[in-house]
């Protein structure tokens, strides 16, 4: 149950604008050039509880690319689909305690290099969603996420040229996964439909709904709809608290005590399991590719309204 007033969520969410809008700190991503692109000063920061009310603060709808903030949500999907044994055996769930674009993790521990928060784990993750073909399994995506989010999502086209034409990295991580036999569907297709799931274009409404459907255990809050079943919920969670913020991943969860996903478009999610979503867009990044104004944003809530899980009094 939430304990907190509405008025009080609502004060908090603002005051967090308020004290963060001004950081100067971070820098938008630009090995994607599409990114470099969008505007630095975005500052948005989304709360939704579990029965579909709505906090806000600052710019709720300007989009940004979701990036690897897709990551949980496909990961849900394909728990929903085949079940947490699938994940467990076909991709891990260590942390690799390395940046999200690692060859080294991959290398230095076969078995538990990879994770599905970052991107070797998480092109192997989206090569085993449901399809014959590389639509297909599109498809299931976008559809996914779209009922995740409440309302249809789409490609930034730009960001998806932009991505595709430069990203040899993630290709050639697709094809170690391949040696290693760890992808399940075409290499080069895997990266291609990962690659467009990340340029899925998103505000902080869309990203807070998102994290709010997980935090009611895969019940849109806001549309009702059912999402995805809460076991694919509850295998979902402690992969984002193992890596949802790469190598800061530990740092983070000493903080605040909630599983959480970043993407190098500028969105931060966390979860407050039972309670709330809460979502925050701010382009510039920090070294390991989190939202400096995400992070702060997100901690000053979670201490506020004492979100942290493990609080005990
Ligand atoms: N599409 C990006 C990539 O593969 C996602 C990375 C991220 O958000 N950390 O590099």
């Amino acid at each position: 149950s939430i304990a907190q007033t509405k008025q009080e969520i609502q004060q908090t969410v603002e005051q967090a604008y308020l004290e963060f809008k001004d950081v100067q700190e971070g820098k938008n991503a630009d090995y994607i050039k599409e990114l470099a692109r969008v505007d630095p000063s975005i500052f948005g920061i989304v709360v939704v509880d579990v029965e579909g009310n709505t906090y806000s603060a600052g710019d709720n709808f300007s989009k940004v690319s979701i990036q690897s903030v897709s990551k949980a949500f496909v990961l849900s999907l394909v728990l929903e689909e085949s079940g947490p044994i699938v994940i467990k055996e076909k991709v891990g769930a260590n942390a690799t305690g390395f940046p999200f674009n690692s060859i080294i993790a991959m290398e230095i521990n076969r078995e538990s290099g990879i994770n599905s928060m970052v991107n070797a784990g998480a092109i192997a993750t989206t090569s085993l969603v449901s399809g014959n073909t590389a639509e297909e399994k599109w498809e299931a995506i976008v559809n996914k996420l779209s009922d995740f989010a409440g309302r249809r999502l789409e490609v930034d086209e730009a960001v998806y040229i932009s991505e595709a034409g430069d990203n040899q990295r993630n290709v050639a991580q697709a094809q170690l996964l391949k040696a290693y036999d760890k992808i399940y569907f075409d290499a080069d297709q895997s990266v291609d439909i990962y690659t467009r799931q990340c340029a899925l274009s998103v505000n902080a409404r869309d990203l807070a709904t998102m994290a709010a459907t997980l935090a009611s255990g895969g019940n849109n809050p806001i549309t009702n709809k059912r999402v995805v079943s809460p076991d694919a919920v509850s295998y979902t969670l402690p992969v984002m608290a193992t890596a949802g913020l790469y190598e800061n991943s530990g740092k983070w969860l000493y903080q605040t005590g909630l599983p959480a996903k970043s993407g190098v478009g500028g969105a931060l999610i966390a979860v407050v399991p039972g309670k709330f979503g809460i979502a925050v867009v701010a382009p510039p990044l920090d070294e390991a590719g989190n939202s400096v104004k995400g992070q702060l944003a997100i901690n000053y809530i979670v201490e506020k309204l004492k979100l942290n899980p493990y609080l005990v009094e």
